[in-house]
């Protein structure tokens, strides 16, 4: 601290030997991604158990300046920051339903007096319920009311690090509305704070528009950053710029022309249960081949068809039938509604016969295909869907995942699939929420009406890791000035030389002053050695200062991805402007 006349000036210096910075050569055994294993390698955060983290001063810093870009960005937008507890009371959950819908993905606990609880996974109840106690004219409308805090979540498969972990950090945001209108604006509004987050902390986040389940009017863009380790899948298309998540993309599928084929006769595949192995029997491809299978719709079966090369899309299927919950029917359903058992399915003459068929929409008109018999070991060739089946027209429809080479439904042109990391979600939600809460404002004439939400969640955790996977190199993390844990180092080469550490030393000061935060290297290590956790933790400035280095004109600056070719040498006095030069726009920072 130094004293100016009446003023105290609280000026933080970090040196490397005091900072608790541990950085790892091994790579740690469970990491499969390269983000997940600098996270650990530079000392960003620790494995306490299985998909729960602790965050180490590095990784809290820059968990703290993402977490702060949010903040900003909501304010900007509007919203109002609140915290809510984390322990939520069961009764909450129950007014929605969700308290049994959510499933094993909640964690539930007792209190001592046997009152039921959960760990937040989410909070629209507990905001619903907060605004109907504090809202009650639509003079209050329209408001968005958000908190960053914990989440839990009991993950089938935590994994990746702090991308799919048991505890993170969540930035939720309500909106609450007069009218479909106001939900609109407050929906686009949002949408747009959120280009801005990602954009401040130098992500490129794509939005994608996915399934809205069973809410409102499903209106939803999920922000995506493009990675190969990224777990959803997501069709994009270069003509028109359409970009959803698999289980939403939609495609256009030309008719078909299929020549006419005789009727259909049996064949006998023996042992042969699923497409390949038939495909394989018989020497043909899997498109020749119609996969169908049983389904239950809220408990009544249905047959579902689609080419034997393509996958059903439970999402579409059940939007398509309108069901609540569809999953694949048990083995006696299968034998009960087809006559045979799952590898020997087909449509044409189920067991069943009022069993309803539903079909992808490739199918409509196909002829000449392979079929289960509904007999066990048994196929049927030559099947011709219109002329063989008992089909409805109207159940044709897409119900298959998209994939590479489809056709953009918009625009007619092929789409691509990539992978991408899902680190934040905006959501129409209706009145859902609030229906079920009776959270309603009164109108001019004092009539109650209820309020139109939307909900708004950023992965703050998850983006920290987005950030590094989609910006680091062979030796480690390449940082964003905005995010990095710090923006400059200062590598002292000759901690044991007065001079030299004082040059270093006041350049930390001044940096700091200039509200550039900095980290002095201050270990008597050799420089390869400091030069490699450099690279690995990845500030975006390096500076060297060191005895033989300021013999030749002054300290080394360059940027973590500039090559040595474009090192600048500076004299002491110069390297503040220098810095500032390379860390480029201001407003880039935090
Ligand atoms: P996912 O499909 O990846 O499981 P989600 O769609 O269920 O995520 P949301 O309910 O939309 O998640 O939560 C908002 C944001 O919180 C997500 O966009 C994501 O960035 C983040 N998130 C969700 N689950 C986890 C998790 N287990 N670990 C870290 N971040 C998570
Ligand atoms: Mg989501």
């Amino acid at each position: 601290m130094q004293h100016s006349g009446r003023i105290w000036y609280n000026i933080p210096i970090m040196k490397w030997t005091k900072s608790l910075i541990q950085t790892l050569r091994e790579n740690p055994g469970d990491a499969e991604i390269d983000s997940h294993k600098l996270l650990i390698r530079a000392g960003l955060a620790r494995k306490v158990a299985g998909g729960l983290y602790a965050y180490l001063p590095l990784g809290m810093r820059s968990l703290r300046k993402i977490q702060q870009i949010v903040r900003e960005e909501m304010d900007r937008a509007g919203a109002l920051e609140i915290v809510s507890p984390i322990l939520q009371p069961a009764e909450l959950w129950r007014t929605t339903g969700r308290w049994d819908t959510m499933g094993p993905n909640m964690f539930k606990l007792r209190d001592r007096g046997e009152h039921e609880f959960a760990l937040g996974p989410t909070a629209e109840e507990v905001f619903t319920d907060l605004a109907k106690s504090l809202i009650s004219s639509y003079r209050q409308l329209p408001v968005t009311i958000y908190q960053i805090q914990w989440k839990f979540r009991d993950e089938t498969r935590p994994r990746f690090g702090l991308m799919r972990s048991k505890e993170f950090l969540m930035k939720d945001a309500y909106s609450f509305d007069v009218d479909a209108d106001g939900a609109d604006k407050s929906y686009w509004n949002m949408y747009h704070a959120y280009e801005r987050i990602y954009e401040r902390c130098g992500l490129k986040a794509v939005p994608v528009q996915a399934d809205g389940g069973d809410m409102g009017d499903s209106m939803t863009h999920e922000f995506h950053v493009l990675a190969d380790a990224g777990e959803d899948g997501i069709a994009f298309c270069e003509g028109c710029g359409y970009a959803a998540n698999l289980e939403k993309a939609e495609r256009r599928v030309a008719p078909r022309a299929d020549a006419d084929c005789p009727a259909y006769e049996e064949v006998h595949t023996p042992g042969a249960k699923t497409i390949d192995q038939v495909a394989a029997f018989m020497g043909l491809p899997g498109s020749a081949f119609v996969k169908s299978l049983i389904y239950s719709a809220d408990g009544k079966p249905v047959m579902v068809c689609v080419e034997g090369d393509r996958d059903v899309n439970d999402v579409k299927l059940k939007r398509f039938l309108g069901a609540k919950k569809v999953e694949l029917a048990d083995f006696e359903t299968v034998l009960r509604a087809s006559g045979a058992n799952a590898g020997s399915v087909g449509p044409v003459k189920p067991a069943d016969a009022s069993l309803r068929i539903v079909c992808d929409i490739a199918l409509k008109g196909a002829k000449g295909r392979i079929v289960g018999a509904n007999k066990d070991d048994y196929h049927l060739k030559n099947v011709d869907l219109a002329r063989d089946c008992n089909i409805a027209d109207a159940d044709f429809a897409d119900l298959v995942i998209a994939k590479e080479g489809d056709i953009c439904a918009k625009c007619g042109k092929p789409m691509a699939i990539k992978r991408g990391i899902e680190v934040g979600q905006v959501f129409k939600l209706g009145t859902k929420y609030s229906a079920a809460f009776n959270a309603v404002y009164k109108n001019d004439k004092l009539e109650d009406h209820v309020m139109i939400m939307g909900c708004y969640g950023v992965g703050v955790s998850r983006t920290l890791q987005a950030v590094i996977e989609q910006s680091h190199d062979k030796d480690g993390i390449v940082w964003p000035a905005s995010v990095a844990p710090y923006q400059v180092v200062v590598e002292n080469l000759d901690p044991d030389k007065e001079e030299v550490t004082k040059i270093a030393d006041d350049l930390e000061s001044a940096l700091e002053a200039a509200g550039i935060d900095v980290i002095v290297d201050d270990r008597a290590e050799r420089p390869g050695v400091k030069f490699k956790d450099a690279d690995l933790i990845g500030f975006p400035v390096r500076v060297v200062v060191g005895a033989k280095g300021l013999a030749n004109g002054g300290v080394e600056i360059k940027r973590r991805c500039d090559d040595k070719s474009k090192m600048q040498i500076v004299a002491p006095d110069a390297a503040l402007e220098a810095i500032k030069a390379l860390l480029g726009d201001p407003a880039v920072r935090t």
